[in-house]
């Protein structure tokens, strides 16, 4: 099956029980027994039909054997640390989404897991931070806010011959272009709030694990903690997921103008995309994915201009999140990046000057002329 009809017939494509082609939101927090412990679903908190209509579909979607639906990206990400226990070390990739440093440094530091953050685009510097407590890889790629890239092949590598594990927070690329299980992950796990979503209507995560014993071992986490999704999210993600190739198409012409425009204006100083052929991570990501996606970060030359194009520009809705419908623009030094401490966030090369864009559906020309509008009034200004 290919990938735009995976989306729409992967998982569990129709009601089994009553051959509604949408599969029905099932509210039920528990379900009849036929005698004691001879039951489909048992109870909500470890398995409902309609998450678990979602849950068949993200492992089909990203090749693995077991999907799990949370309440948020952060339960995901939570849940997926959970599976170590206190005295192991993780790699982290360095510019980690902030909600990933954050509970990482704040939270699962008082289990005593312990955290390196490395630049995973280098797999020598991964090599030589693991230590022999070291149990796993954690990447995301293509990094948020300066689109940074790990090569998932070289990486995994790296882990099999030390014995780690790989886990990918693949939100950037979706399961439209990335599967990082073909490329040696073990889990995949995704802020489904982004691009699966797509609508700015929900909030939730997605962790698919490579084979059953990891599913297992992730099934018993979330049925412990007990952070799922509900039947009604779970629903809106299916609907979400069904046009995700159509999105991620027009999305990857949309961007692809959209960086045209900033690398032509003298206004603008860096670029960040995957998509330009000098962004370093380009060879790579062109060998791993099979597009570059929508998200776009570039410097204009301080943070009081960064503020002043925000306030202008008037297609560009200024809100956190990214990979919606709508095209979305921030500041990561003040918004998503701003847990990350200071001196971490210019180390980073994260500068007060950066401005991050998430291109969504409009009209691209609508787009350029919003921005070009928003940096020539700012000009005037100064
Ligand atoms: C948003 C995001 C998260 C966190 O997901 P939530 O759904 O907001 O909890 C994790 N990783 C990345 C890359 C994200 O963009």
């Amino acid at each position: 099956m290919r990938k735009k009809t995976q989306l729409i017939h992967g998982g569990v494509s129709r009601d089994p029980y009553t051959g509604a082609v949408s599969i029905p939101i099932y509210q039920a927090s528990t379900f009849k027994q036929d005698g004691v412990g001879n039951f489909k679903y048992e109870y909500a908190r470890t398995g409902n039909p309609t998450r678990e209509a979602l849950e068949q579909l993200i492992a089909d979607l990203e090749g693995g054997a077991r999907g799990f639906a949370f309440a948020s990206g952060m339960a995901a990400i939570t849940a997926t640390v959970q599976l170590f226990r206190s005295g192991d070390h993780l790699l982290v990739t360095d510019d980690v989404y902030g909600g990933t440093f954050r509970v990482m440094d704040k939270i699962f530091s008082r289990f005593g897991i312990e955290v390196s953050f490395v630049d995973t685009s280098d797999p020598e510097t991964v090599r030589q931070a693991i230590r022999p407590e070291t149990r796993a890889i954690f990447v995301e790629t293509p990094t948020n806010p300066l689109l940074k890239v790990t090569d998932l092949a070289a990486i995994s590598g790296i882990a099999k011959e030390n014995g780690l594990k790989v886990i990918v927070d693949n939100t950037f690329s979706t399961p439209y272009w990335q599967n990082p299980i073909e490329h040696g992950a073990d889990i995949v796990l995704h802020s489904a709030t982004k691009y699966l979503g797509g609508h700015s209507d929900v909030v939730a995560g997605l962790v698919v694990a490579k084979d059953e014993q990891l599913g297992e071992e992730l099934h018993f986490v979330q049925n412990s903690t007990g952070g799922v999704l509900a039947p009604h999210d779970s629903w809106l993600l299916i609907r979400g997921i069904k046009t995700l190739g159509i999105r991620m198409e027009e999305i990857e012409q949309n961007t692809a103008q959209v960086v045209r425009f900033l690398t032509e204006h003298e206004a603008v100083g860096k670029v960040y995309y995957p998509g330009l052929t000098d962004h370093p991570g380009h060879d790579v990501h062109q060998k791993q994915a099979g597009g570059f996606g929508g998200m776009v970060s570039f410097t204009v030359e301080s943070q009081e201009k960064a503020l002043s194009l925000l306030e202008k520009v008037r297609y560009f809705t200024l809100a956190e999140s990214l990979g919606a419908v709508e095209s979305l623009i921030s500041i990561p030094a003040l918004m998503t990046h701003a847990s990350i401490p200071v001196e971490r966030r210019h180390e980073l090369g994260i500068e007060d000057g950066l401005v991050r864009i998430s291109v969504g559906l409009e009209d691209p020309l609508d787009l350029i002329e919003d921005l070009e509008q928003a940096m020539a009034t700012s000009e005037i200004h100064v």
